[in-house]
């Protein structure tokens, strides 16, 4: 009989735990419990994929990894996650954007229906300290105990230790946060929870559009989520510059119909009064018809070309980590480690990390499912 042993029980772990051949010892092992980190997924709705069926165009969506899920998501991508949940009782429905959530809008649903898939698995709620090679397999340490097993999946995510991983030999690509808010150098506090719709950001030639809502000390919003993720291993500080109206408008012809509105009232027609009053500092109870040319200039520029310059990260948002192993060391189509025989790495601790729209749990399904799937061909032989 082969030994698996699972190291984190999060949803790559879990999705490898549900498919691997029921007839093998599989032991997961996680400092919490299991699936945890599914429930706050999608605001407790879990997103848990995207309606993108081209493999190719779905690898598109991911900043780091695209070239490496070419082949994993020609084998299980989008299509297949469906029959997958279809298959555990958990119905879908995707919506107007694309992302898919369960019929019943709740993770907590989902988390029971695959922990309902676990039953030959045994679990422990312990840290695993160390996974050592030994000769006819490995040793893993945790706070409690030691074990034994032949073959060994890391699924611990982006936001715990890597060091296992690289008493393994493994290279990592230094972590940064990801599909996070961002922290501006201007003060926000006057205006913070106002949202601006539709906005267009700019930043390197690449455009990002959506809804901005202001916070105590930066942005945030599904924009600003893409925007970090592209530039998370851009150093601080950068500048990025906002069209808040990023439609067609013909500001000369606006003042000429408004001769005696005064400037704050025109703006107001655009923007809610309290971020017009924080924002621009000209003379707002000026008339149209005397606002100079230089002024108008100005407005443009704070309606078209508002900039933000951008000094850190905030907590909010998804935040993947952008970084960890090292893709060069793990074998696309199965997932095992090129360093290390029967050692499989899957999950968010690989340098991978998506868009938000259930991309990232898609690549966790993945990954999961083509790990377990090559352990449980190989163990057949064994
Ligand atoms: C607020 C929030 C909302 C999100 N919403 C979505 C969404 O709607 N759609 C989407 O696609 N993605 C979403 N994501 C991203 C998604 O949750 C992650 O990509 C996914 O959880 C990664 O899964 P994983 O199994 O690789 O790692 P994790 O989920 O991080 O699981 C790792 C597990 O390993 C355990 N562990 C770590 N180290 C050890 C150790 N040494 N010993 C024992 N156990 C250990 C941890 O306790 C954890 O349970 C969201 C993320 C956040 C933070």
């Amino acid at each position: 009989m082969c030994k698996i042993a699972i190291v984190g029980a999060g949803p790559s772990g879990c999705m490898a735990a549900c498919n691997l051949n029921k007839k093998f010892e599989v032991t997961l092992f996680d400092k919490s419990s299991p699936l945890k980190t599914l429930l706050p997924t999608g605001g407790g709705k879990c997103n848990l994929a995207h309606a993108e069926y081209d493999f190719k165009e779905l690898a598109k969506s991911y900043p780091r990894g695209e070239k490496f899920l070419y082949s994993v998501f020609s084998k299980f991508s989008t299509a297949e996650t469906l029959d997958f949940f279809e298959k555990i009782g958990v119905k879908t429905y995707t919506r107007e954007d694309n992302r898919i959530f369960p019929l019943s809008n709740s993770s907590q649903d989902v988390r029971t229906k695959i922990l309902n898939q676990m039953h030959h698995c045994k679990f422990k709620k312990e840290e695993v300290l160390s996974v050592k090679k030994i000769d006819s397999g490995y040793e893993i340490k945790t706070t409690k105990a030691k074990y034994f097993s032949d073959i060994v999946i890391v699924a611990i995510g982006g936001k715990s230790s890597y060091k296992t991983l690289q008493d393994l030999g493994h290279t990592i690509v230094s972590p940064k946060p990801a599909l996070v808010g961002l922290k501006t150098k201007q003060n926000f506090k006057n205006v913070q929870g106002v949202t601006i719709k539709n906005c267009k950001i700019l930043s390197d030639k690449k455009e990002y559009f959506g809804n901005i809502l202001f916070t105590n000390d930066g942005i945030t919003g599904p924009p600003v989520f893409e925007l970090s993720s592209v530039n998370a291993r851009k150093s601080f500080p950068y500048e990025i510059s906002v069209d808040f109206i990023n439609e067609d408008l013909d500001l000369q012809k606006l003042f000429d119909e408004n001769p005696h509105k005064n400037l704050g009232n025109l703006l107001a027609e655009f923007l809610p009064k309290s971020i017009v009053n924080t924002l621009f500092s000209v003379d707002l109870t000026q008339k149209c018809y005397a606002v100079r040319a230089n002024t108008k200039v100005l407005v443009n520029n704070f309606l078209r070309k508002y900039k933000f310059e951008i000094v850190g990260t905030r907590k909010d948002g998804e935040t993947v980590a952008c970084g960890g192993v090292s893709l060069g060391e793990i074998n696309s189509k199965n997932f095992e480690s090129k360093l290390n025989k029967n050692l499989y790495i899957i999950g968010e601790v690989l340098d991978i990390d998506g868009f938000c729209g259930g991309y990232n749990l898609q690549y966790c399904w993945s990954s999961g499912y083509l790990s377990a799937n090559s352990i449980n061909d190989k163990c057949k032989k064994m």
